[in-house]
C-alpha cells in the first residue's frame, strides 16, 4: 500500500532507496515472517535522515516580527500605551499583585484566614489561557476553539482527558462561549487572560481554588471569580503607591527608552500616550525610564483613559488633570496642547483634536484587545504589539534539545503517517511504539516552554487562540519596544511568505 502512494517528490525517492534495500533482503522473509521489518526500515532511514539535516538558525530574541506588511514611512504619529508596552514590570510585581489581592480576599471579602499562606508560585499561568468560570477550570484553547489536552487545570491539579470529556462532552468549544472575550467582559462563559497582569491573578484563582478543593470546602466558580478578580482590582491603587515609592524595585530600566523617542521626535513624528493607569503611577515610572523631562517627547498625553472604552465610546468628556496641584479640572476641553496632562476621553476626540487617522497612526500596547483590537479594526490604525513573553519564547526555540525533538516530531508523524494502514498485528506492535515516542516528543517540546502550559503562542501541533487574535489585530510584534532601534524610520516590515498545508513538502523545518 505504502509504495502505491505518491505523496511526494522525496517521499518518492526516499521509496526508491527502500526498494533498493528490499531487493537487498529475501522478501519472503519480510512478508511472512518478518513483516515488522519494513518498518524498521523505514523508522531507521527516516531517523538517519532527520540526525544528517542542519538545524536551523537562531531567531533574533530582539527582532520585530510582521504580520502584515508596515511601511514606516507612512505612519506620522506613535502612540503608546504604558504598563507592559514603555513599562515592563520585574516579576516582583507578580508577587506584589499576588499579596495585595490574597490580603483584600482575607480583610475584604472574608475568606479563610490560612489562604494568608499561599505563595505565589512564578511560571505556573501563561497570558492567553481561558478560565471557565462555571467550571472552574484554566485550560487553553487552540486557534479552532479546541481544547489542549494536558492543559486543563483545576487549581494545581491537572484534569485527565476524560475528565475533560466528562465536563465538555466535545473538546471543541462553542464560539458563544468564548467570543467576544474583552477583558471586562464576563457575560461568556470564558473569560481570557490577554494581558501580564492576569497573571498573577490566575496564580491566586488556582491557589485558593487549591485550597478548597484539599480541604473539601464547597465553593462557587464564578464567586470565587469574581472575588479574585476584585480583589487584584481592589489592590491596584495600593500597587501604584507602593511601586511609586520604589520604581526601580519594580520596573526594569532601559536606557534606549529615552534614545528611541529622541530619534523619533528627529524624524518629525508626533508621539502621544494614552494609559488606564493614574498620573502619578506614570510619572514616577516614566521619569525613572526617560528622565524628569520625559513629558516634553509627547504631543499629547491621556491618562485613566479606560481603554477599551476609550476607543469604543462615543462620547465621554475629555478632561484636564492638573499634576502641579494633583487633581481634576472641570474646564471644557477644546484643543489638545502639549505639556497638559488629560484623563477619559475618547479616541474620536483624539482624532478629530489632532486630525491624526488611519494608517499614519501607529500604535503600541500589549494587550491584543483593549489595545490594539479597535483600533485596528473600526479606525485603520496601524498596531504594534509588545509581547514580552517573546523572550522565553525565542529562547527556547533556539535550544539546540527544542530544534532537534520538534524536527524530529515533524519527521516521525511523517512516518506515523504514511504507515497508519499497516494491518498485521506485529506492525502495529511497532506503529504503537511510534505513536507512543511522538505524544513523549509532543509533551517534552510542550514543557520546555512551561510545564503546565506550554507555549503561549502553540498548542501541540495549532496556533493558540491567543496567536490567532494576536496575529489578526497586529501588524507587528516584538518583545521589547526599543527593539525598534534595530530599525531605521524609514523601515518596511515584509511579512514572511507562510507555508499553507497544500504547499508543504518537507517534513522538515
Ligand atoms: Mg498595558
Amino acid at each position: 500500500m505504502l509504495l502505491c502512494k505518491t505523496i511526494s517528490i522525496s517521499t518518492f525517492k526516499q521509496n526508491l532507496n527502500y526498494l533498493e534495500k528490499l531487493r537487498c533482503c529475501d522478501l519472503s522473509i519480510f512478508l511472512r515472517k518478518h513483516s515488522t521489518n519494513r518498518l524498521e526500515l523505514a523508522y531507521q532511514m527516516i531517523k538517519d535522515k532527520c540526525d544528517s539535516k542542519k538545524l536551523p538558525k537562531d531567531v533574533d530574541v530582539k527582532a520585530v516580527f510582521a504580520c502584515n506588511e508596515l511601511d514606516l514611512r507612512e505612519v506620522n504619529v506613535y502612540g503608546f500605551d504604558y504598563d507592559y508596552t514603555l513599562a515592563c514590570y520585574k516579576p516582583s510585581m507578580d508577587y506584589l499583585l499576588y499579596n495585595l489581592g490574597r490580603q483584600t480576599l482575607i480583610e475584604k471579602y472574608k475568606y479563610p484566614q490560612p489562604i494568608s499562606q499561599l505563595q505565589y508560585k512564578p511560571g505556573y499561568a501563561i497570558r492567553g489561557l481561558h478560565y471557565d468560570i462555571q467550571k472552574g477550570v484554566l485550560l487553553k484553547l487552540d486557534s479552532f476553539l479546541q481544547i489542549q489536552f494536558g492543559s486543563v487545570y483545576r487549581g494545581l491539579t491537572a484534569l485527565s482527558n476524560d475528565e475533560v470529556l466528562q465536563l465538555y462532552r466535545n473538546r471543541i468549544i462553542p464560539i458563544a462561549a468564548v467570543e467576544y472575550s474583552r477583558s471586562d467582559d464576563t457575560q461568556g462563559k470564558m473569560v481570557q487572560l490577554a494581558d501580564l497582569f492576569s497573571v498573577p491573578e490566575m496564580g491566586l484563582l488556582c491557589d485558593v481554588t487549591d485550597y478548597f478543593e484539599r480541604n473539601h470546602i464547597d465553593y462557587h466558580p464564578e464567586i470565587l471569580f469574581r472575588d479574585v478578580k476584585n480583589s487584584v482590582r481592589l489592590s491596584h491603587p495600593v500597587m501604584h503607591s507602593i511601586v511609586g515609592q520604589n520604581v526601580s524595585e519594580y520596573i526594569k530600566h532601559n536606557a534606549d527608552l529615552r534614545i528611541f523617542f529622541q530619534r523619533l521626535v528627529e524624524a518629525g513624528k508626533k508621539l502621544f500616550l494614552v494609559t488606564n493607569s493614574p498620573f502619578k503611577f506614570v510619572n514616577k515610572g516614566m521619569e525613572m525610564l526617560v528622565g524628569r523631562d520625559w513629558k516634553e517627547f509627547f504631543d499629547v498625553i491621556i491618562v485613566q483613559a479606560r481603554k477599551p472604552k476609550f476607543f469604543t465610546d462615543k462620547s465621554r468628556p475629555i478632561r484636564v488633570y492638573d499634576d502641579k496641584i494633583g487633581s481634576h479640572v472641570w474646564d471644557r476641553v477644546v484643543k489638545l496642547e502639549k505639556g497638559i496632562i488629560y484623563y477619559e476621553g475618547t479616541v474620536k476626540q483624539l482624532q478629530d483634536m489632532t486630525n491624526w487617522r488611519g494608517h499614519q497612526v501607529l500604535y503600541f500596547g500589549d494587550h491584543p484587545y483593549s489595545d490594539l483590537a479597535d483600533v485596528t479594526l473600526e479606525h485603520g490604525w496601524r498596531t504594534g504589539a509588545i509581547i514580552n513573553e517573546l523572550t522565553h519564547e525565542i529562547e527556547t526555540l533556539n535550544r539546540t534539545d527544542f530544534k532537534r525533538n520538534a524536527n524530529w516530531l515533524q519527521m516521525l508523524t511523517g512516518l506515523i503517517e504514511e504507515h497508519q494502514d499497516c494491518e498485521d498485528p506485529d506492525e502495529q506492535k511497532v506503529f504503537a511504539q511510534w505513536m507512543q515516542e511522538r505524544d513523549c516528543l509532543r509533551n517534552d517540546i510542550k514543557i520546555i516552554f512551561n510545564r503546565q502550559f506550554g507555549s503561549v503562542f502553540r498548542t501541540y501541533h495549532n496556533p493558540t487562540y491567543f496567536s490567532r487574535r494576536l496575529f489578526r489585530f497586529a501588524d507587528i510584534y516584538t518583545s521589547n519596544i526599543t527593539n525598534l532601534l534595530s530599525y531605521s524610520v524609514n523601515h518596511t516590515f515584509y511579512p514572511r511568505r507562510g507555508v499553507m498545508p497544500h504547499e508543504y513538502i518537507s517534513y522538515f523545518v
